[in-house]
């Protein structure tokens, strides 16, 4: 396994998720440079309030190489980075996430835009996350409609429109009475982790509690 490891970090040289540099051995996700000068978040910024959720951990600002490296992670077929930006949200549930969790979930992207991308961004992440934190990954909500993307919507009343309705609960019973962290890749009004969080709620999870890479301003 090790042999392997090694073959595959010569065949497939390790990079940095932010800017791409090819890594030293064992540095992990994020070169030297990309550490020092990314936007972090801190001090109450690390919480970003909202509804239905209590809180939604972020340990970036989406601006920047974080926002290039996120867009690049979700439209340039780039599933493998999912694994850097799960350690940075396990360092920083790690730091600051003073409540017990009992499962780790995410928010879907629906069948039609699966097909298209061939992955599903925020469960790579959760499924790592959840590997990190020693928690169990558990599918929770299925998207059945497709919508156009909240990108494409600037609006917070609109956003909020969009995605109402649009998730459903998978098997509540797994999740009934438990303490849920809901994974999605970025916050930005926070429209798509409250609506999700509601569908939660509705459907007998305890609480909710976010996390995602990297927040708007
Ligand atoms: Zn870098």
């Amino acid at each position: 396994m090790v042999l392997l490891n090694r073959l595959l970090d010569i065949l497939y040289p390790p990079k940095c998720v932010f800017c791409g540099k090819i890594l030293e051995p064992a540095v992990g996700f994020v070169c030297k440079v990309c550490k020092e000068k990314l936007p972090y978040t801190r001090g109450a910024e690390i919480k970003r309030r909202g509804e239905f959720f209590e809180f939604c951990l972020a340990p970036l600002y989406y601006r920047d190489a974080v926002r290039d490296s996120i867009l690049d992670f979700k439209f340039g077929n780039r599933p493998g980075r999912a694994e850097g930006y799960a350690a940075l949200i396990s360092e920083c549930a790690g730091e600051n996430l003073d409540v017990d969790i009992d499962l780790i979930t995410w928010a879907p992207i629906s069948k039609k835009r699966f097909r298209k991308r061939g992955y599903d961004q925020s469960r790579l992440i959760a499924f790592s996350v959840a590997k990190a934190l020693g928690k169990p990954a558990v599918k929770t909500l299925d998207k059945h409609t497709d919508i156009p993307a909240q990108s494409s919507i600037s609006d917070p009343a609109r956003r909020r429109a969009n995605v109402m309705d649009v998730y459903a609960a998978v098997e509540p019973e797994n999740f009934t009475g438990k303490r849920v962290l809901l994974i999605d890749d970025i916050i930005t009004t926070g429209a798509t982790m409250s609506e999700c969080s509601r569908t939660l709620l509705m459907a007998g999870a305890e609480r909710v509690i976010g996390a995602c890479i990297a927040r708007a301003d």
